[in-house]
């Protein structure tokens, strides 16, 4: 891999739904039939494209359409959530092959957790009956703050114990394949726009629900990372200036963050007597279960529920308009861990909150959908990391062979 030219096409290929004519991609991509034609054959040899059909009827030759062969690549990828280790076996197109998830081990020991990352990985691959030489990598999607260029997750919230670990290294030396990290929210992004459907192009915003509340930003087609890997933080916007002191101890009130998370909204819950005292010392799925029983009881119609989910709803729309007017997308996408079981209730009532909110409103409405790889987002963005390595067309690339 490496070649501009040669990404480029495959970039096409894969965006292009029922695939591409040569003549196409000529066309689409402005390079002249002889490079298309050389470098198809290329990608035809690396049997990362296949010959699909011939098309076209009258006079002249029927054209063959070229697609991306699923079975040419693959890439694994990991999801390192506080409560649930998700890892993934994704093909070239972007579908799980294989799946599995484990308990996140509650050990202070990062080691520990990453070698039953290993195990799993081993135990999946074996399952799978794909070659090893066709897995490009493995990602490693992890709750931020992160040092991209260590590949170390630097003291992420809930993962006690985690200060400044070498999870890029520590993950390759456990599997032996060549290993990325980065952030969820990064990750999230990259899978909205590989294995996402037609809406992953353009400019988009990625707000995930997990542990915290982060996103990220797709622009121009290209997730946007920052100067250190770490843009998207937007826990520290202000939603609720008298609202709870923020959990981080910075001393700030009413932060997206603090407002948003599951414990505070679980506590008030259990607070107005509808949901049972949680347990002492309550895990990252302890308040999942809570927080999937709170959306319940509001689809239930329990009034004070509701209240508390609208509540919610409102501070999100303040925080996620702040990010919209700040870069002004078409679409929004939401997903992460939390999210799932709140997804119909916030499709509600979000979009007419966060468009009253946006400078743009006269101008164009911005659409806001859950996204459709669902609750495997982490993992399947994890593995998407690898794809985009390999075969993004990335100006980095343009400028290293220039
Ligand atoms: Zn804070």
């Amino acid at each position: 891999m490496g070649d501009f030219n040669l990404t480029v096409i495959l970039d096409a290929i894969r965006r292009s739904e029922a695939g591409l004519s040569r003549v196409e991609l000529a066309q689409l991509v402005g390079l002249s039939p002889q490079t298309i034609s050389n470098i198809s054959r290329r990608l035809l040899d690396q049997k990362l494209i296949v010959e699909a059909g011939k098309e076209g009827t009258g006079p002249g030759k029927p054209r063959t359409i070229l697609r991306l062969n699923p079975k040419g690549m693959y890439a694994m990828g990991v999801h390192l959530d506080p409560a649930l280790i998700t890892v993934v076996l994704l093909d070239l197109v972007g579908s799980v092959v294989e799946k599995n998830t484990f308990v996140t081990p509650q050990s202070h020991d990062p080691q520990e957790i990453v070698d039953a990352i290993a195990e799993c990985v081993e135990k999946l691959l074996a399952h799978s009956g794909v070659d090893r030489s066709l897995v490009a990598g493995l990602g490693v999607a992890a709750p931020g703050p992160i040092d991209l260029e260590r590949g170390a997750v630097v003291g992420p919230p809930l993962l006690h114990g985690w200060v400044d670990v070498p999870l890029q290294d520590m993950v390759h030396r456990a599997t032996g394949l060549p290993t990325t990290v980065d952030k969820d929210v990064t990750g999230a992004a990259v899978a909205e726009i590989w294995a996402g459907g037609p809406g992953g192009s353009g400019s988009f915003i990625f707000f995930y629900l997990g542990t915290g509340l982060g996103c990220g930003l797709v622009l121009n087609g290209e997730v946007y990372r920052g100067a250190s890997g770490n843009a998207g933080e937007i826990g520290h916007i202000i939603v609720d200036p008298d609202g709870p002191v923020c959990s981080d101890g910075c001393g700030m009130r009413g932060t997206i963050g603090t407002v948003l998370e599951p414990q505070v909204i679980v506590s008030q819950a259990v607070v107005a007597g509808i949901l049972p005292v949680l347990p002492d010392n309550p895990t990252a799925r302890d308040f999942q279960g809570a927080f999937a029983r709170l959306s319940e009881l509001a689809g239930e119609g329990d009034e004070t529920a509701i209240s508390i989910m609208r509540g919610a709803a409102r501070s999100l729309a303040w925080g996620v308009s702040v990010v919209g007017n700040l870069v002004d997308v078409d679409r929004m996408v939401f997903g992460g861990p939390f999210w799932h079981p709140v997804a119909g209730f916030v499709l509600d009532v979000l979009p007419d909150l966060v468009n009253a909110r946006l400078a743009t409103q006269g101008i164009h409405r911005v659409r806001l959908d859950g996204t459709r790889l669902g609750e495997d987002v982490g993992a399947v963005g994890a593995a998407c990391l690898v794809l985009e390595r390999a075969l993004a067309p990335r100006a980095e690339r343009l400028l290293l062979e220039g």
